[in-house]
């Protein structure tokens, strides 16, 4: 079958792509290929009751299908150049942001008008922190609350069901050069294209350097971030979360001189797991509505690890971690904050007497026999950073989960329309390595269809 537009993966990056070409050229066949269900479809089959651990499915639901990796997330938008990838690199930082207001526009007439834009701008918290040796980035975050993005994915596959053509729980196997334009191909047949799209993210990390390395395209890679997340009563960060909803606070360690971060806040929100390649790891949500909501606030505390050469591997590197903890604990490992300090794991009863209560049913036990010594001492030294403008950190009862790792893709060469060294052949999205996050994935869907929409 023949198509003007082939575009791989409905992520994000792939349904603006989609959204914005269906626009600006309405006559163009545009198909979109993903690996997983149709959001309606998309579920997993963990019920905590008969179905406690991840049993591998064929496609996995949170990461796969319409909607792509951030279907049942938090849906924080964060309007910036500060965090969530390096797509201004490419393009410009002011057309970065303009790509991410729009799309913050898009969200809102597909059902998040109503949702709170919060800032960082001017805010007596930064002050605050830097008294501490904290540093606030700046930054517009759109909260849609993991309901309300639904809606609005829900809303925008609606509106796109009649302009392109969807191809569900049909992964794209190779891609091949033609003399003009693309073929895809999958397991039910070919299809071609003049220009191909691909947004695979981070669940089509392996598929994408096998890509790279069959069409002889240029990748580089060499960080992973390795962490934990924290979970402590809403009451602690309620200061800070009312008025900013999500704040990202760099720490540079004394000890290392290592950067820790806080990532991804969940005020009154609920830790949950996360599978990457079959790996257990630890993430969060929340949700807009209040009914939804928890007593508790949950974030992440990252340390970033570039490697030099000759590793090359840092996946493979923060993989190892994570399976270390699947193997001590089945699955995510939950330690009280003042267990790790006396040197003690902890135990169901430990974490029963504990005055928080965990969203998340983990597995008591000791990160210290997980973690690397650096990266531990690092998060130790930020959370009573964290304590001095948020006292209550540091208390005994505060939830530590491990592990966290923030996998990022290679980055693969492209140029500043994310066309890659093959003309008609774009890459971008999470899976391109150049963004790590719903606006900026989004905002390079946007980038590339008015590019190919350009074209006569
Ligand atoms: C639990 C969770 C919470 C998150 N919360 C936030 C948040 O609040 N804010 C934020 O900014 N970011 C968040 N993120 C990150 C965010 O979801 C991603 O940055 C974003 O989804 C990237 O978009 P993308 O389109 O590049 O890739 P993805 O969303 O990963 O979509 C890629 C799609 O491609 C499909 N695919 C892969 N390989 C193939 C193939 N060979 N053929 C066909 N299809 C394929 C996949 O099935 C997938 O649906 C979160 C991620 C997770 C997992």
């Amino acid at each position: 079958m023949n198509f003007d537009v082939i575009i791989i993966g409905a992520g994000p990056g792939g349904i603006f792509s989609a959204f914005e070409l269906s626009l600006l050229r309405p006559e163009l066949k545009i198909a979109v290929f993903e690996a997983g269900n149709p959001l309606n479809r998309r579920k997993c089959p963990i019920d905590g009751e008969k179905i406690k651990s991840c049993i591998g499915c064929k496609s996995c639901s949170i990461m796969s299908g319409f909607g792509g990796a951030g279907a049942f997330s938090d849906g924080k938008y964060n309007i910036t150049n500060d965090f969530g990838g390096t797509l201004y690199e490419y393009i410009g930082k002011k057309r970065a942001l303009d790509l991410m207001k729009y799309v913050d526009e898009i969200n809102m007439r597909f059902g998040g008008e109503g949702t709170k834009l919060y800032s960082t701008a001017g805010t007596s918290f930064k002050t605050e922190c830097i008294r501490s040796d904290l540093h606030l980035l700046d930054a517009s975050v759109r909260h849609l609350g993991t309901d309300i993005n639904y809606i609005v994915l829900e809303n925008l596959y609606d509106h796109l069901k009649d302009k392109v053509e969807f191809f569900f729980n049909t992964p794209v196997r190779h891609v091949n050069k033609l003399e003009t334009g693309y073929e895809a191909v999958c397991d039910s047949g070919s299809y071609t294209a003049t220009d191909c799209v691909i947004s695979v993210g981070r669940s089509g990390s392996k598929w994408m350097e096998t890509v790279c390395r069959e069409l002889n395209i240029e990748t580089r890679s060499n960080r992973v971030d390795i962490g934990v997340r924290v979970e402590l009563p809403a009451v602690v960060f309620a200061h800070i979360t009312d008025e900013l909803y999500e704040s990202k606070i760099v720490y540079r360690t004394e000890t290392y001189g290592d950067k820790v971060r806080t990532f991804c806040m969940n005020p009154k929100g609920a830790v949950v797991n996360e599978n990457t390649n079959g790996i257990i790891t630890v993430n969060g949500h929340s949700y807009e509505d209040p009914a939804k909501q928890t007593e508790n606030t949950n974030f992440a505390l990252l340390v970033a690890k570039h490697f030099s050469e000759p590793f090359k591997d840092s996946n493979g590197y923060g993989e190892s971690i994570a399976r270390l903890s699947n193997m001590l604990g089945g699955g995510v490992i939950v330690q009280r904050f003042g267990d790790l300090i006396r040197g003690q794991r902890s135990t169901p009863g430990r974490i029963e007497e504990s005055f928080v209560t965990p969203t998340l049913s983990a597995t008591p036990g000791d990160l210290s026999l997980v973690l690397p010594k650096r990266i531990l001492d690092g998060i130790i030294e930020m959370i009573y950073a964290l304590d001095k403008v948020a006292p209550g950190t540091a208390n005994d009862d505060t939830l530590l989960y491990g592990v966290e790792v923030k996998f990022y893709n290679m980055e693969v060469e492209v140029n500043e329309h994310l066309e890659s060294k093959h003309r008609g052949l774009f890459i971008i999205g999470d899976g391109s390595g150049i963004t790590h996050s719903l606006s900026h994935a989004s905002a390079s869907g946007v980038h590339v269809a008015r590019n190919i929409a350009a074209k006569a």
